[in-house]
């Protein structure tokens, strides 16, 4: 029987930025497309394949909830919970930078939030091993006084922040793919110790200001931010070097009691605000390597929450992937671009993405020597 649980909620798809072309205010010589690019399409799609394949029979379905404010709290300071609430009383609006709701913004953001911590609750409880969270608004932009990238309220590092104040963890483990740099998990984790936050992401992506790899936390902190940014033009091969000489050597180290996995789509092939080659093999491999490292050292506990992705097309099946994999099931599905986008040029780790993460992977390791208690 499968231990993978799943958490989802309507109201997560009702969540509507209103009308942009892609994230453009239409206006002057921009037309409207009246569709935001974080619109509910890529998850409603992921959801309905889940269904379709015959997966989400296979999940133990998790009862979503919305997080209390004392929850927001911990992450969030009070004005921006404020902030929210008053932008969709006033009928909706830009929240931050980037991040515009409509009037149920407030309730769609709690209850997006909410089911990352259900997720941690149910795999702390020991009801399930694993659990995804498919929610919307997105989080892992979201810092602790603003909203930001079309995310409210920061899921991810809540979810990890629950699992230590009401969980008693003491290291948890936060590994993002999502093709942007995960400013406000980065904001929310700097200087700490008790949170791995490790970020792989496409260098100098779209209105993205920070995520060097000089970033690497302060205080208390220091090494135990890392920042793996990588060129545009990663595919498979240059994702499996900084997994085998970055990303797993630091979780391996650190020894996480639970890993939390911001999961974007957006690095995936044919994502519109991504310039990376990721298929559905790739996504299949990563899920399987964070999954090895939760059984060494978790006790498998691992929960995803849905972050970016922008291609509804392709999003449902690399979507699909990763939860086989969790679930150890494989359904009758076969990824569509999956045998045409193996014979591409670009998955193949080239030398200036190996020398880029040999110069990252011998950073870290100084880093993880000098600082790490
Ligand atoms: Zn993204």
């Amino acid at each position: 029987m499968s231990r993978t649980g799943f958490v989802t909620d309507e109201l997560c798809f009702w969540h509507d930025p209103g009308n942009y072309a892609l994230m453009l205010p239409p206006g002057g010589f921009v037309e409207p497309l009246n569709r935001h690019i974080e619109n509910p399409e890529p998850k409603r799609r992921l959801l309905n394949l889940l269904t379709a394949s015959g997966l989400r029979d296979r999940l133990v379905a998790l009862p979503s909830r919305d997080a209390a404010e004392h929850e927001l709290l911990r992450l969030h300071s009070a004005r921006h919970l404020e902030h929210v609430r008053a932008v969709a009383a006033a009928g909706g609006g830009e929240t931050g930078i980037g991040a515009p709701i409509s009037r149920n913004g407030w309730d769609a953001a709690r209850r997006s939030a909410g089911c990352a911590l259900a997720a941690v609750d149910a795999v702390m409880a020991g009801r399930v091993d694993r659990a995804y969270a498919l929610t919307r608004p997105p989080g892992h932009h979201a810092e602790p006084d603003r909203a930001m990238g079309f995310c409210i309220f920061a899921n991810a590092a809540l979810a990890a922040e629950h699992a230590i104040r009401v969980h008693g963890l003491e290291r948890v483990a936060v590994i993002d793919w999502d093709v942007h740099f995960r400013n406000g998990t980065y904001r929310c984790f700097e200087q700490r110790a008790d949170v791995l936050a490790i970020s792989i992401h496409q260098q100098a992506g779209y209105l993205q200001v920070s995520g060097e790899a000089d970033e690497v936390g302060t205080g208390a902190g220091l090494g135990y931010s890392l920042n793996v940014p990588l060129p545009p033009g990663c595919g498979d091969g240059a994702y499996r070097d900084a997994f085998d000489r970055i990303v797993l050597p630091a979780l391996e180290a650190y020894r996480p009691q639970l890993i939390v996995v911001p999961c974007g789509f957006d690095a995936g092939r044919f994502d519109p605000l991504g310039r990376m080659l990721l298929d559905d093999v790739s996504f299949r491999w990563m899920t399987r390597a964070v999954m090895d490292v939760a059984d060494r050292h978790a006790s498998g506990r691992l929960v995803f929450t849905h972050e970016g992705g922008y291609c509804p097309v392709s999003v449902p099946f690399f979507g699909l992937a990763v939860i086989e994999e969790l679930a150890r099931e494989r359904t009758e599905v076969v990824c569509p671009f999956t045998a045409a986008h193996a014979k591409l040029p670009g998955n193949a780790l080239a030398g200036h993405q190996r020398a880029l993460v040999g110069d990252l992977a011998q950073r870290f390791e100084e880093l993880r020597q000098r600082h790490w208690s």
